[in-house]
């Protein structure tokens, strides 16, 4: 365990999270967190937990816990505990407040929203940071406000007003931040409910965790965190803050910028291992390696090579990476795959022979499920040809070798050995070369002038299907 053998362990044993917030589908970036937490995990033969952050109770959904589990359960990744909701646990946040406010490492303040914001408006135009000004904090000698009439009081975090936090990050290094530059966390909202950063601490805490793996959006609350760890008395995790995933345009990625969530991918039809090998490049290497299994991945992930730097989302070479899995699919994966893919479009195929056949021969020139789809409807639904296509590859010059070769095609055997025979055959015939006339018979069956090899293409369609579609062409001279 090269990168982290310089920090012992806390709780003796590799424990590490994935706590999303359900406010909405799997992010990426969540994703890529989780898989390195449980990676990590995996290797040094610990534990993985999932938690649900729901306390931000007016933006949380069932909805999106159901598809985080199910994002997680598609890709893999397993976890050994939970999943544990934090609204749930409300009971333990309360006696862990009690012991605060007992020990005097939290205290109520009533200070009201609109005084909040006078305070802030004060600092602005003082030119100073907004940060709350202690106004409800106990000291010694001072003496507090008299306790406003129905006021619901907050809680906040005795922050030391002193000294600094530091921490050695296992991503970005030594970290330091002075006190001064921060204030009195809120921890319990005056409806009782926690706040992320109290009810976090609390929660590694309580589930032992020993490497905290996560965004870099929360190295700013982390001194927080840390501060209330040791006002608990509680052994400190293991930092890991990893960079975020910037977009093909260099932008943050986001919504606005294309698909972010796990489900869109799925629903794509890319394969889950291709996911997870692509998510562990970004902001990861193993030497050169671009490719490789899961296995692999825990084998290497030992928390070291983690890059500093913000991740560049690829698009292509993730399509690159699905084509890579997709070509090596076991059947069974393929052709569910083919028919989940074309069940989204409303079709549902037949005979599982047939659409293996077919998938096995389209799958080299497909980068997703959905380019598998867009094929395999060629062969189950109707095509329509383009106007273009026809005008331009259709001519009078191959009209009669058309019918040469439907008339053919009616009485041969349906294989494609012997629909290549019949193809040459009507070439001779009509003086033709394979460029001149294939374009015609794929433009008019296939609805496309590019395919794989025209005799197994069309062998995978019933023999009427071809012949009404070649006959389409120019009822009249067929
Ligand atoms: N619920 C937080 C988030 O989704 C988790 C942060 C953490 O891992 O501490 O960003």
């Amino acid at each position: 365990m090269s990168g982290t053998s310089a920090v012992p362990v806390v709780h003796g044993r590799v424990r590490t999270r994935i706590a999303p917030s359900p406010t909405g589908f799997l992010h990426l970036g969540t994703a890529r967190t989780a898989l390195f937490s449980w990676a990590f995990a995996r290797h040094h033969g610990g534990e993985f937990v999932l938690r649900i952050e729901d306390t931000d109770v007016a933006r949380s959904t069932q909805e999106a816990v159901g598809q985080i589990l199910e994002s997680m359960r598609w890709l893999g990744l397993d976890h050994d505990e939970g999943p544990i909701y934090q609204m749930q646990r409300l009971d333990r946040y309360r006696e862990v407040t009690e012991r605060m406010l007992g020990e005097g490492s939290a205290y109520r303040c009533y200070a009201t929203p609109d005084e909040l914001e006078a305070m802030r408006e004060a600092q602005r135009a003082r030119g100073e940071k907004t940060l709350y000004d202690g106004r409800w904090r106990p000291e010694p000698g001072k003496t507090l406000p008299p306790i406003p009439e129905g006021v619901a009081p907050v809680i906040r975090f005795h922050n030391p007003p002193d000294g600094v936090v530091s921490w050695d990050d296992l991503v970005k290094g030594p970290i330091t931040i002075s006190n001064r530059e921060i204030d009195d966390l809120v921890i319990v909202r005056a409806d009782g409910v926690p706040t992320y950063n109290f009810a976090v601490v609390v929660d590694d805490w309580d589930m032992r965790i020993s490497h905290v793996f996560r965004g870099d959006e929360h190295v700013n609350n982390t001194p927080w965190q840390i501060n209330m760890f040791h006002a608990l008395g509680a052994p400190l995790p293991v930092f890991a803050h990893v960079p975020i995933i910037l977009g093909d345009d260099g932008q943050k990625l986001s919504k606005r910028r294309g698909a972010v969530s796990v489900t869109a991918y799925e629903e794509e039809g890319f394969l889950p291992e291709a996911m997870l090998n692509y998510l562990a490049r970004l902001g990861w290497s193993h030497g050169d390696e671009e490719l490789f299994t899961r296995e692999q991945m825990i084998a290497w992930f030992d928390g070291s090579h983690l890059a500093k730097h913000p991740a560049q989302w690829d698009g292509a070479k993730l399509a690159w990476v699905n084509a890579h899995y997709l070509k090596g699919l076991r059947d069974d994966s393929l052709l569910a795959l083919a028919k989940a893919q074309l069940f989204r479009r409303g079709i549902v195929p037949a005979d599982d022979a047939a659409l293996l056949r077919a998938s096995l021969v389209f799958r080299d020139r497909c980068n997703t499920g959905a380019d598998l789809a867009d094929w395999l409807a060629m062969l189950l639904a109707d095509v329509s040809p383009s106007a273009d296509d026809v005008a331009r590859y259709v001519g009078n010059s191959v009209r009669p070798a058309l019918a040469t070769l439907a008339g053919k095609l009616e009485t041969v055997e349906w294989a494609a050995l012997a629909i290549n025979g019949a193809v040459k055959e009507t070439l001779a015939a009509h003086g033709l070369k394979m460029p001149q006339f294939a374009p015609a018979v794929r433009v008019l069956v296939c609805g496309r002038v590019q395919t794989p090899s025209l005799d197994a293409v069309l062998a995978l369609f019933p023999r009427v299907t071809v012949l009404a579609r070649l006959r389409a062409a120019s009822p009249a001279s067929l």
